[in-house]
């Protein structure tokens, strides 16, 4: 039987795509071998690799000057290439709003002076700084954000104004859930597993003239432009989980694209923060105009309770939904994936424990 999934990654896949997968698992599309054994330099393999780079361009409307690739190692490993890649002047501003954003704003100290400009640590990340063009150093060489906070549930409700100081986004845990305008940013990464495919594959967008201000130390691997040339195709590419994206962008556009998923997402989000915020006995503390659509906290009124709420979910076939150990207490991520019906069988879930319990 098939749960409801609310894990913040990697998380659920599209049922229908599952399915597609698994009648291709041993043959796929007549090769007559599964994708996992296939050489990436094959005929079927390039038309994956080349469809899953105009899937998502069409997607998100990726303007002609921006390169996508498809690349191993997680967006922690682009927490290292983001500074390997574009360090000139030897500065970076970074805005810190949650743990990824911290562990980004970190690593890039190894290779730059990296300074944050603005945090929301004083309130334990419940909210996103308001940042203005003058609060950025004039010669940084990029700017950090990190677009959703997957841990602590809040995510950018504007894109900041860098001017002409490119912007760097980890948009990892929201990408595909939402249009952006990709010409705001220089650089957009995101690991799959959260609201893309299975883990194995990270996404880079990376502006063209961007890729020419590598760090003479930056290694051959981690420098995009290194799989730009090469079309995702220097080494042995991530196939299979590549394989699975490629099938999840088909199904989104043939289910109405991002636009739809975003309606979607607003609906099941609404739906949980109403009845949380109607209710006397959980609380999420994130301020409302910074809310995810993705990852939602929230705490009932003990760690107890919490605990008893997380093992009697699970029993109920709503699995996965204890909080990450920073924050306690319960997180509902509900990506793409997650139909409706698995948020109202939540809020319902909810009811009836608080009826219990309260
Ligand atoms: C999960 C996550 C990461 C880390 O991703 P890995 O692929 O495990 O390296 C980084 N940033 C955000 C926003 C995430 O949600």
């Amino acid at each position: 039987m098939r749960v409801y999934n609310f894990s913040a990654g990697p998380s659920m896949l599209p049922l229908p795509v599952l399915e597609k997968v698994q009648s291709q698992l041993i043959d796929y599309n007549g090769s007559g071998m599964s994708v996992m054994e296939m050489s990436h330099r094959s005929k079927p393999y390039q038309e994956i690799n080349d469809k899953a780079e105009s899937l998502l361009r069409e997607l998100l409307s990726v303007p002609e000057n921006y390169d996508i690739i498809f690349v191993q190692g997680g967006a922690s490993t682009q927490f290292e290439a983001v500074p390997l890649n574009l360090t000139v002047n030897g500065k970076a501003d970074y805005i810190v709003t949650g743990n990824f954003a911290k562990k980004a704003f970190k690593e890039a100290g190894k290779y730059t002076d990296a300074r944050c400009v603005a945090s929301s640590e004083d309130k334990n990340f419940t909210y996103i700084p308001k940042v203005k063009r003058d609060d950025f150093r004039k010669d940084a060489d990029y700017v950090h954000i990190c677009f959703n906070n997957t841990i602590f549930g809040s995510h950018y409700n504007y894109v900041p104004d860098t001017g002409d100081i490119p912007l760097v986004a980890d948009m990892s845990s929201c990408i595909l859930s939402e249009e952006i305008d990709v010409s705001k940013f220089g650089v957009i990464y995101a690991g799959a597993q959260k609201n893309v495919g299975p883990a194995g594959v990270t996404i880079v967008i990376v502006r063209k003239d961007l890729q020419d201000r590598f760090m003479p130390i930056c290694p051959t691997m981690l420098r995009w432009k290194t799989q730009t040339e090469q079309k995702s195709l220097y080494n042995t590419p991530p196939c299979w989980s590549t394989y699975v994206a490629t099938e999840v962008f088909q199904y989104l556009k043939d289910n109405g694209g991002v636009k739809a998923m975003h309606e979607r997402d607003v609906e099941k989000a609404k739906m949980l923060y109403d009845y949380i915020d109607g209710s006397d006995f959980y609380t999420n503390n994130v301020a409302k105009e910074d809310r995810s659509l993705m990852n939602v906290p929230f705490v009932s009124p003990s760690p107890e309770l919490d605990a008893k709420f997380v093992a009697e979910a699970g029993k109920a076939g709503l699995v996965s939904i204890k909080g990450h150990r920073l924050v306690g207490g319960m997180r509902a991520s509900i990506y793409n994936a997650m139909p409706v019906e698995g948020v109202k069988a939540l809020i319902e879930f909810m009811k009836k424990f608080e009826k219990e319990n309260a």
